[in-house]
C-alpha cells in the first residue's frame, strides 16, 4: 500500500544543542539543510527541537536523499502529519496502515498537557486499526510486522509514521572550521575528507596534477570525486597545482629512493602555504599507517616535519576494506578506481626509502630552490568551485 505522506521529519543531535552554542549551532544546521536543498520547493518549519519540511509534494524521496547527507541530522521520517484529536488520529492511522498482520502502535507524547497517557493512546489508536480491520490485524507487541510510530508535539500536532531513516550524524559542516584535505584520485583520501567534514569541517581541497604525465580525465576524477564530497559539505572549494617542474627537479637532482619522501615535503609545504591563505586549520590526508612505504611512522614524520599546521590523518587506523566500506556507502568507489595515473606513480621510484631520516632529507633539498619552485607552483594554482552534481 502506498502512503500519502505530508510532512518529513528531522531529528537533530541533541549534544551540540547544548549551552550558549545552541542558536549557533542550530542557525548553521538550518542554513546548511536549505543549501542542500536548493532549487526544490517546500516549506521549512521548527518548533520545539524538531525541524518539519512541507509542501514537498514530488519532490518528497530527493529531499529525504539529500537531508541523509546533511552532517548535524540524527534521523529522518516521511510522516502523516494530522491536528491532535483523536477522531483525526485514528483515520490518519486507519488510512496509512495495512489491514492485516501483526501490528503495534508506539506513542511519544511531548506535550505532556493532554489528558491522556501515551500508553492509553497508543491503546485507543491500536483499538481503532483492529476495528477497522475487521479481525485480520493482531495486536503483538515483540512479533510484529510492522510498527506504527505516532510522535504527539506540543504544536497541536501529530504525526504518524514507520521508517525512522538515520541520518549522516556529526555535526554541522562550518561549526569546526576550515580544512584543507590533499585530494589524490584514490580511495583514500575523499574518505578522510568525509570523515572530517563530518565533525563540522569545511573542506577545502589541494589537488597536485603532473600534466601532461597525468591526463586532463584523470583532473576529471578528482573533480568528480570533489562533487561526491560536496554531497555532504555543501560545495569543495578545490585548489590544482602544477607539479610536473618540481617532479623534475627532484628527479634530476636527488636521489631516486627520496623521490616520494621529497615529493611528499613539497606537496606538504603547497598544501601549508593555500591552507594558510584560505584560513584552515588543518591539513588533512588519507594516510593509513603502514599502507605503503611513504606510510610508515618515520616517513610521516619527515614529511610532517616541514609544516606547522596540524595534519589530521582520520584513516590512520582503518584497514583498506574498512576505508572501502566507507568508499562505497559514499558514492566515491566507482569513481576512485577509475584507472587512471596519479603524480606520484611518474617517477615512481624502484627501491623507496622506508625508513627516511629528516637530516637526509634537508641534505638532497640543499640541491633544490624549495622556495622558487614552491612560488611557481601556487602562482600558477587554479581555483575551482566544486559542487555536487
Ligand atoms: P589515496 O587513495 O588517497 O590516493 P593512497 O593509498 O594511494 O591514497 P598515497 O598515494 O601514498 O596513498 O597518498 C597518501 C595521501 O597523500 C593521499 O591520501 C592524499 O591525501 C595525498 N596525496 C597523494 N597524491 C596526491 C595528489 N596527487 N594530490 C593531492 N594529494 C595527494
Ligand atoms: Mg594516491
Amino acid at each position: 500500500m502506498s502512503v500519502e505522506y505530508n510532512c518529513i521529519l528531522i531529528r537533530f543531535g541533541e549534544i551540540f544543542l547544548k549551552g550558549h552554542n545552541k542558536k549557533y549551532f542550530e542557525d548553521l544546521l538550518i542554513n546548511n539543510i536549505k543549501s542542500a536543498l536548493k532549487p526544490l520547493k517546500y516549506t521549512f518549519l521548527r518548533s520545539q527541537g524538531r525541524y518539519y519540511i512541507e509542501d514537498a509534494a514530488d519532490n518528497s524521496s530527493e529531499i529525504v536523499s539529500r537531508l541523509t547527507r546533511v552532517f548535524g541530522i540524527h534521523s529522518v521520517s516521511p510522516a502523516v502529519k494530522v491536528k491532535t484529536d483523536e477522531e483525526e488520529l485514528f483515520k490518519a492511522a486507519v488510512a496509512m496502515s495495512p489491514m492485516s498482520g501483526k501490528f503495534r502502535v508506539t506513542v511519544k507524547r511531548a506535550d505532556k498537557r493532554l489528558p491522556f497517557t501515551s500508553a492509553e493512546m497508543a491503546g485507543k489508536i491500536g483499538g481503532a486499526l483492529l476495528k477497522a480491520s475487521l479481525g485480520k490485524l493482531k495486536v503483538d507487541l515483540y512479533d510484529f510486522d510492522f510498527e506504527l510510530n505516532v510522535d504527539i508535539r506540543d504544536n497541536g500536532f501529530s504525526y504518524l509514521f514507520y521508517d525512522k531513516i538515520p541520518g549522516a550524524g556529526g555535526l554541522p559542516v562550518g561549526c569546526s572550521g576550515n580544512g584543507m584535505l590533499l585530494l589524490s584520485g584514490g580511495i583514500d583520501s575523499p574518505v578522510a575528507g568525509y570523515l572530517i567534514a563530518k565533525r563540522g569541517v569545511r573542506i577545502n581541497a589541494v589537488h597536485f596534477h603532473s600534466f601532461p604525465y597525468t591526463s586532463e580525465l584523470a583532473l576529471q576524477k578528482v573533480k568528480d570525486l570533489a562533487a561526491k564530497l560536496a554531497r555532504y559539505t555543501g560545495g569543495v572549494k578545490l585548489f590544482v597545482v602544477p607539479f610536473t617542474d618540481i617532479q623534475y627537479a627532484i628527479h634530476e637532482k636527488c636521489p631516486e629512493s627520496f623521490m616520494i619522501t621529497i615529493m611528499r615535503r613539497f606537496m606538504m609545504r603547497i598544501a601549508e602555504r593555500l591552507a594558510r591563505r584560505e584560513e584552515c586549520g588543518a591539513i588533512i590526508t588519507g594516510e593509513s599507517l603502514g599502507q605503503v612505504a611513504s606510510q610508515t611512522m618515520q616517513s610521516m614524520m619527515v614529511t610532517n616535519s616541514v609544516v606547522s599546521l596540524p595534519v589530521y590523518r582520520p584513516l590512520i587506523g582503518f584497514d583498506k576494506e574498512e576505508i572501502i566500506d566507507i568508499s562505497k556507502k559514499i558514492d566515491a568507489f566507482d569513481i576512485s578506481i577509475r584507472p587512471y595515473e596519479d603524480c606520484c606513480t611518474v617517477f615512481l621510484p624502484k627501491n623507496p626509502v622506508i625508513r627516511p631520516r629528516i637530516a637526509e632529507a634537508v641534505e638532497y633539498e640543499k640541491n633544490l630552490d624549495v622556495d622558487a619552485l614552491i612560488d611557481a607552483a601556487v602562482e600558477n594554482t587554479v581555483e575551482e568551485f566544486i559542487t555536487s552534481k
